[in-house]
């Protein structure tokens, strides 16, 4: 009787809260719960593009072998020219396809806990699943407190303090933009200093990129990642295409490993390709291939910008509205307009989350985390007036 010795793990709080709103009756309610992008009517469309390269593949895709732990090799090419681009030459890095972009971080988990790392430095609040992804694989995660909710701030000064703890050849993950539940990511300066800091104390990066063009832009996002890459001799590179192609579901994503020469960029490889045989055996086919074929063809590459620069468009006018409520109580809405990307975390105690929930039906993370897209231009006018009821 092995499974009398388990003990009950928590629900996942996020699907909780997904529960209740969906029990709620009330018609204006707002859910600001769930990390996907939503239109202006609430919705989360497949792009246009997508379903144009998916009817491609369906006309052309002529059997569904298997390919291999490796994935689709064009995809993984096709998106390390538009994420890495020349920041590295392509014969220092190599790269697999993975089951999203967790899976890549499962991938460098297990990577680093093979090469001996002991030790993977985390600024927090993070991402909930970053630290349980590196525990799990034998990498203690390290959390530096390094945010300040009320002036929503990332605290420089404070994360390379805690990086004096660090040892070499220990890990340091960073949010290559869009940083989720925060929304602040470094400046450029920011960047550099974090680059030579990690040279300094030769640290290994796990750069995590999930919302590459839902922040300042395509290649703007993806600057921070490119000033690490370019200043190590090694680093990881975790990607997701589940946001910006909208592919959630798909669970397509990409591993990078960067290393000083070819040929130990051979060994990685191979070392990557025996972990995902080992717990994958080969990713799912269906979102690289879709992905593939767009970046593979000039006029669907221009019609997924295109959608994408909307919906960074979107996100950042919704910020825009939001800082219009300018300071309500404890919450300085002119500072979340500062952020990127999909998430913002308000200075909210449990129960007051609890107690806008209750009285205006808004709908939010525990931890006072807002994915932006659950708004529309009404509900940021309800959701002022429910901070200011609030506040009364
Ligand atoms: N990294 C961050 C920071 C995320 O927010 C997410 C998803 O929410 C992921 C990685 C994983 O993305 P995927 O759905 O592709 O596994």
């Amino acid at each position: 009787m092995r499974f009398a010795t388990l003990t009950r793990q928590p629900d996942d709080p996020l699907l909780k809260i997904i529960g209740q709103h969906a029990a709620d009756p009330r018609p204006d309610k707002i859910d600001l719960g769930v990390g996907v992008f939503r239109d202006e009517e609430g919705r989360t469309p497949v792009m246009t593009a997508v379903k144009a390269a998916e009817a491609r593949l369906l006309e052309t895709q002529a059997s569904k072998s298997y390919l291999g732990p490796e994935g689709d090799t064009g995809f993984v090419q096709a998106l390390g020219r538009i994420v890495i681009g020349d920041a590295v030459p392509s014969d220092r890095y190599v790269g697999l396809q993975t089951p999203g972009g967790t899976g890549a971080l499962r991938l460098t988990a297990e990577l680093l806990a093979r090469a001996g790392v002991a030790r993977i430095w985390i600024g927090s609040p993070s991402w909930a699943n970053h630290a349980p992804i590196y525990r799990q694989a034998g990498v203690e995660p390290a959390m530096i407190p390094c945010y300040d909710l009320t002036s929503q701030t990332f605290d420089l000064e404070g994360f390379l303090a805690g990086l004096n703890g660090a040892a070499e050849g220990d890990a340091v993950l960073l949010h290559g933009c869009c940083h989720n539940p925060i929304g602040i990511d470094p400046d450029a300066a920011g960047w550099a200093a974090i680059a030579e800091r990690v040279v300094a104390q030769k640290l290994i990066p796990v750069v995590d990129l999930a919302y590459q063009g839902l922040g300042d832009g395509f290649d703007s996002d993806a600057a921070g990642a490119r000033a690490i890459l370019a200043a190590v001799p090694e680093a990881l590179l975790a990607y997701s295409c589940d946001k910006n192609f909208g592919l959630y579901r798909e669970r397509t994503g990409a591993l990078f490993a960067i290393t000083p020469d070819a040929d130990a960029g051979a060994v990685v490889l191979s070392n990557l390709l025996a972990l995902a045989r080992a717990n994958w055996s080969m990713p799912p086919d269906h979102g690289a291939a879709i992905v593939r074929i767009i970046l593979e063809d000039e006029t669907l590459t221009a019609e997924w910008r295109d959608e994408l620069e909307t919906m960074r468009q979107r996100l950042e006018s919704l910020r825009a509205m939001l800082a219009e409520g300018g300071r309500i109580g404890t919450v300085d809405l002119g500072a979340v307009a500062h952020g990127k990307g999909m998430f913002a975390t308000l200075p909210l105690s449990p129960a007051q989350v609890e107690w806008l929930r209750d009285r205006h039906a808004i709908y939010m993370a525990g931890s006072g985390r807002i994915n932006i897209a659950g708004f529309n231009v009404a509900a940021v006018g309800r959701f002022h007036d429910a901070l200011r009821d609030m506040a009364a």
